[in-house]
């Protein structure tokens, strides 16, 4: 995979220009030197290079004590100076690795490791528009965007295990802070580079590919215009299928770069490749070599999504799945802290648990992580609204986990409380909801004692009918006592009620 990342520096990567490429007016930030003028000289945006070596970091990578930039040549209408000022053979960051980890499904590897072949800083070319008259349209507010590139090793073996690391490429960006690495605006730009093999006829060594004996290796087809990760996903598949069928036919294909066409669901040939591209790298001669680690300083890289991931799946027992969706959104996952902190100083409050709560009891993290992703995620979306947009506290949402925990409220009329809760402006507490509404649940045995006999005598056929061996019956009676209760009895309690007076 080759994955390009547009920086979110103030400034462009080579002159004094806002860094805004999503800049709907065309060509507002400009300049002599992003335009390409003859005379003019650039000079290397600081930041930029920090945040590269950052990036490197956070892939593994070793970063190069001296590195340089180069020129890469190639004529095209987004490249008025007709090259591109990248890294060719000391690229800022190099051999690093990424553990991609699946939940276990079938045909998936559990964990795989890709290797990080290199880190560079380059720029972004112009924006090409094609109008409808048959003419085209040059806009450079994109141009001299700090463009980081990554390239891996060939080590995927599935489409899914590619978009996955597209994904937490994504996720790493986002929480070094680097990059808004939004697929669908352009600022993340994934391309695979599929080259199939018969089974058994090739060995890599050192991230190469190699043929064993008279192998002939097969060419290589880099596949563009990958938009979202399905695409991803979606455009690997089928170059793997189109490639199986070639080699089970005996045909072989030449060097070629294809696109992925969304609509029609398949790939198309853009651009064959006899040779492949010179594009006469030479070292850039207006910037001298720079020693990336002093340029960057001190490095704090803070907790990383697989860290932070596996903490909430071991520490606080989250399932993998609702460890993996909180930790994908820093957001999120600073909400899910807070519940936590708070639900443990609760805890501690708490005579029976006191002192206990460096244990946190698993039940209640657990409940707590439940309800963050399959409750409050869903009534944001349906609101539209993120967690950054909620009026209550972390406190307050800990505290409805802690009624729902001690069965002071049933799940039902928790997702009330909490409806109530997000649609307001207020920060409300969850506790007074209660009492307003007379939700709390009722646990009292003797009242549900009469509301069961009620139900006996009203529902006397089902009660028959349970009694001659139909065990489905007694979710409807169950039923009927809830909705006489208004939602509020304990349904464990009433089941238990039901069955031990039926039996
Ligand atoms: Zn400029
Ligand atoms: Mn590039």
């Amino acid at each position: 995979m080759e994955v390009h990342v547009e920086l979110k520096t103030a400034s462009k990567m080579f002159c004094n220009c806002k860094n805004d490429p999503d800049e709907p007016k065309p060509n507002t930030n400009i300049c002599p030197t992003c335009t390409a003028q003859p005379g003019t000289l650039p000079i290397p945006n600081k930041k930029a290079v920090q945040w590269t070596v950052k990036i490197g970091k956070a892939l593994g990578c070793s970063i190069r004590e001296l590195s340089k930039f180069d020129r890469k040549h190639y004529f095209y209408p987004d490249l008025p100076k007709a090259y591109q000022i990248s890294q060719y053979d000391e690229p800022i960051a190099e051999h690093g690795e990424i553990v991609l980890e699946f939940p276990t499904e079938e045909n998936i590897r559990e964990q795989v490791k890709i290797g990080i072949t290199r880190v560079h800083l380059e720029e972004d070319t112009a924006k090409l528009t094609h109008a409808n008259d048959g003419s085209t349209l040059v806009d450079f507010n994109r141009a001299g965007t700090p463009l980081v590139e990554i390239v891996t090793d060939p080590d995927f073996m599935t489409a899914i295990e590619a978009k996955i690391y597209c994904q937490e490429l994504r996720t790493i960006m986002r929480y070094l802070n680097v990059s808004d690495a939004d697929m669908e605006k352009g600022h993340m730009r994934c391309e695979a580079n599929i080259s199939l093999q018969e089974a058994g006829k090739f060995e890599i060594v050192d991230g190469v590919v190699k043929a064993l004996g008279d192998y002939k290796l097969n060419n290589k087809v880099e596949l563009k215009n990958l938009n979202s990760f399905k695409a991803v996903e979606r455009g690997i598949d089928y170059e793997i299928k189109r490639q199986t069928e070639m080699i089970e036919k005996g045909e072989s294909w030449i060097q070629q770069t294809r696109g992925w066409n969304e609509d029609k669901g398949e790939t198309v040939m853009q651009r064959k490749k006899e040779n492949s591209d010179d594009y006469r790298y030479f070292p850039e001669p207006d910037i001298p070599p720079f020693h990336p680690v002093k340029i960057a300083g001190d490095i704090s890289l803070g907790e990383l999504p697989q860290a932070k991931r596996k903490r909430f799946h071991e520490e606080y027992k989250f399932s993998y799945a609702d460890a993996k969706i909180l930790s994908d959104n820093k957001n999120w996952a600073n909400f899910a802290e807070e519940v936590i902190s708070e639900l443990i100083e609760w805890l501690d409050s708490l005579p029976e648990t006191k002192n206990k709560a460096e244990n946190v009891p698993q039940k209640i993290t657990r409940l707590a992580g439940g309800w963050i992703t399959s409750k409050l995620m869903g009534i944001l979306k349906e609101k539209n609204k993120d967690i950054t947009g909620i009026s209550f506290t972390a406190e307050n949402f800990a505290e409805l986990i802690a009624l729902i925990y001690t069965k002071r409220v049933n799940s039902t009329n928790a997702g009330k409380i909490l409806l109530i809760m997000a649609g307001s402006d207020k920060d409300k507490d969850p506790t007074h909801i209660l009492e307003e509404k007379g939700w709390g649940q009722v646990s009292d045995e003797g009242k549900i004692n009469e509301l069961v006999e009620d139900a006996i005598k009203s529902y006397s056929k089902q009660v028959e009918e349970f009694q001659a061996g139909k065990e489905t019956v007694l979710k409807f009676l169950i039923g009927m006592v809830m909705k006489a209760s208004e939602g509020n009895a304990d349904p464990k309690v009433v089941e238990e009620i039901l069955r031990g007076k039926l039996s």
